[in-house]
């Protein structure tokens, strides 16, 4: 059995409420496949999935979550860049279907090597999400099997997602499968495989999106009262795609269509109605992850429409094997090598909040309030770099932020 590491500062959460309580579940779903029939993830007040209720679990159940939640530990790959971890590749690179390549969030790398590991047998399911048929502005945990069901599935989903509530369902096939997930996942996944035997002899590969964060469910609600759609008539809510940003497009059943450009959905960082555990997220990058694909837009924000390219970091072998393979097999095309210098500059938000998170969780801890354990992340070496004004600032507004209550929710209990 994994033991949960000590975090560098403060202690972490001794309970999956104190985990909810204090703002640190992102509602992976790991929850609801630990604790099946007995706890849920459900939409919480605050407009993310939460396991619900959060005292159902046996006590042996409650041991088995903490160590793998995310809301806990992020473990990371160990020695390395400081920023980017290890890697054998830094690479630009995108899909060589131009279909894929189109639909896809950036390149189509993640759905190309979806639909890789399917077509050559290396897997034969993938576990990742899509939209809700029945509520297209929402998502849902799906396992394709076929690369035409990994590309429907396809693009961005920016809203609240669960998708290791169906990681039972991918066990239960008892055949080779991937993960494509945000880091967070990947990093709850990998820590499970470490307490479940069958998960580690099935689970061939995985492979993270670089993440800044998950909206809330409020976002995406905001987005279609500025329309003035009512959210039953949606028949189609694209976050991003067809095109690199691509707009999000809404469609409703009623026949309109409607379109908002990539920078006025997300230029505006403090609209984005992050979830709490985002603010703090220590692997965003998804080192933990074989493979993990970027936006490449200098500066970190696109400046207009292109044809899509992807900047990726490969971790391990597993990774590598299946990037080369993907290119030999000619679904994959690798462009220039990307430095880790270069990739600072295709994401400068993501430095500055790695090298802010340990004075983060100094606020947290000075405000009583848990922090997460990162065993390999060189959060320390980071933090280095890291002026001494802003060390202050950070200390200081995360607590405040924390004693205002900004990162307490209130966990559903067991009603008598
Ligand atoms: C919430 C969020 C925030 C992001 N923030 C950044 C950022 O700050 N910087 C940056 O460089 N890139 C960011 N990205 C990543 C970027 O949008 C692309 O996902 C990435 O470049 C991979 O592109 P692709 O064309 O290979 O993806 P695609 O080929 O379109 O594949 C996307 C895959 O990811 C899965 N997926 C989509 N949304 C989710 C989700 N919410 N949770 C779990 N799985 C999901 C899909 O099922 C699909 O398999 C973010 C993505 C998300 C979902
Ligand atoms: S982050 Fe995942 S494992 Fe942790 S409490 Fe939330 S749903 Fe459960
Ligand atoms: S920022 Fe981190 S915690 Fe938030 S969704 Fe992305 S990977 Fe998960």
């Amino acid at each position: 059995m994994s033991a949960v590491p000590v975090p560098i500062v403060g202690r972490t959460a001794s309970s999956v409420a104190e985990v909810v309580e204090s703002g640190l579940c992102v509602g992976c779903g790991l929850c609801e496949a630990i604790a099946p029939g007995t706890v849920r993830m459900q939409m919480s007040e605050v407009g993310a999935w939460r396991p619900m209720p959060v005292d159902a679990f046996t006590p042996e159940q409650e041991a088995e979550i903490l160590r793998s939640c995310p809301g806990v530990v992020a473990p990371g790959g160990g020695a390395g860049d400081r920023i980017w971890g290890s890697s054998t590749t830094m690479a630009m690179a995108w899909s060589a279907e131009p279909g894929v390549r189109f639909r896809s969030a950036t390149g189509g790398v993640l759905t190309g090597l979806g639909r890789h590991l399917l077509a050559s047998g290396r897997a034969e399911a993938i576990l990742h999400v899509g939209p809700d048929p029945e509520a297209p502005m929402r998502n849902r945990w799906v396992i394709s099997r076929t690369p035409d069901e990994v590309l429907a599935n396809a693009g961005s989903r920016y809203g609240p997602t669960a998708p290791l509530a169906g990681l039972n369902e991918a066990i239960a096939l008892g055949v080779p499968f991937a993960v494509i997930a945000k880091p967070c996942d990947v990093g709850a996944v990998r820590r499970r495989a470490l307490d479940d035997p069958r998960l580690a002899e099935l689970l061939v590969a995985t492979a993270a999106m670089v993440c800044g964060g998950q909206s809330r469910i409020t976002k995406s609600v905001a987005v279609l009262d500025d329309l003035a759609v009512d959210e039953d008539d949606v028949s189609l809510f694209r976050y991003r795609g067809y095109g690199n940003p691509g707009p999000t497009r809404i469609e409703t059943r009623s026949g309109d269509a409607h379109e908002i450009g990539y920078l006025e959905m997300w230029e505006d960082e403090s609209g984005w109605d992050l979830d709490a555990r985002c603010t703090i997220c220590p692997d965003a990058l998804g080192e933990v992850a074989d493979i993990a694909a970027a936006d490449a837009w200098p500066g970190g924000a696109p400046t207009g429409e292109d044809e899509g390219f992807n900047a990726i970091v490969v971790h391990t072998e597993v990774g590598e094997e299946l990037v080369r393979s993907a290119v030999d097999a000619g679904m994959l095309v690798l462009g220039d090598d990307v430095t880790p210098a270069e990739f600072d500059h295709l994401q400068p938000h993501q430095v500055r909040k790695k090298r802010a998170l340990v004075a983060r969780f100094e606020g947290r801890a000075a405000a009583g309030l848990p922090t997460i354990a990162t065993p390999g992340l060189r959060l320390e070496a980071c933090a280095a770099e890291l002026p001494a004004d802003d060390v202050e600032r950070e200390i200081a507004g995360t607590k405040r932020r924390a004693e205002a209550g900004r990162y307490t929710e209130t966990a559903v209990r067991l009603t008598d």
